[in-house]
């Protein structure tokens, strides 16, 4: 469960770019986060993986307390949680394998199991041809399938995603998105921000909508024998 009580975030003194952010995110939910650009969106997913400490309020993850956290703590909670970005952040010299061994590798996972591990998902995404090739010889699609890869390969309690569609085409918005309902359907938490009012409309989840830092909607909260 992710919970936010009283948030704001300030880049600079008076100009809010949170207030008031009050949120309650059910364990195995997948919700969407929109608004329009500058809404507030980012900030608020970075609240979330503790990339960002709130001005005020408290954010807690299955009621661990993320604004109390000592700088040491950071990485054990983000084991927990993937992320991917519209742009990917894949590592450009490295390989499509070593980009998603990466999240094991910092695990202290052995060689071996990393090995299986990595192939399995490579292969479930359709990537066992490109295990080789760096992310600049792959399409947008493919890039975007290795990251999530990345992300997901330690069945993390949390995938979060900001924009995660915004440089593909219809069909690989969809393949995207059917990645995200599966890890979902194994029990992930999926938070997606996106402006995209037809990835929104398609996918009949909860939408909170952001405005100027405000939730201005909540979004029906639906159970998963609803959503289908
Ligand atoms: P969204 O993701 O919805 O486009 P953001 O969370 O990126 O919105 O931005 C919310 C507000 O915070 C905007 O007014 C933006 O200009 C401001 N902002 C975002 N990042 C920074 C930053 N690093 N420094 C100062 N202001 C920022
Ligand atoms: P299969 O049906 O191909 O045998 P499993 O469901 O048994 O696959 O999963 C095998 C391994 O692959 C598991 O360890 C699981 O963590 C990983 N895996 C497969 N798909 C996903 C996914 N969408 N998200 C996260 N991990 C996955």
């Amino acid at each position: 469960m992710i919970q936010l009580h009283n948030v704001g975030l300030s880049y600079q003194p008076e100009a809010a770019a949170l207030s008031d952010i009050n949120l309650k995110i059910p364990k195995g939910d997948f919700v969407f986060l929109t608004g329009q650009s500058g809404a507030g969106k980012s900030t608020l997913l970075k609240l979330l993986y503790a990339e960002l400490t709130p001005t005020r309020g408290q954010v807690l993850i299955d009621g661990q307390n993320l604004t109390r956290l000592s700088r040491s703590q950071i990485p054990l909670v983000r084991r927990s949680i993937g992320v991917v970005f519209q742009d990917y952040k894949l590592l450009p010299n490295r390989t499509v394998l070593e980009n998603v061994a990466i999240t094991l590798e910092v695990l202290g996972w052995g060689q071996r199991d990393i090995g299986k591990k990595v192939f399995h998902i490579l292969k479930r995404m359709g990537l066992e041809s490109k295990l080789n090739s760096t992310p600049l010889r792959l399409s947008g699609g493919e890039q975007q399938r290795v990251a999530l890869a990345r992300a997901l390969v330690n069945d993390p309690k949390i995938l979060i995603a900001d924009e995660p569609t915004g440089n593909l085409d219809e069909e690989n918005k969809e393949a995207i998105l059917d990645f995200f309902k599966e890890a979902n359907n194994r029990g992930t938490t999926v938070v997606v921000a996106t402006h995209d009012r037809r990835v929104i409309e398609n996918s009949h989840r909860r939408v909170i909508r952001l405005d100027k830092g405000r939730i201005v909607d909540q979004g029906r909260i639906v159970d998963q024998g609803e959503t289908g």
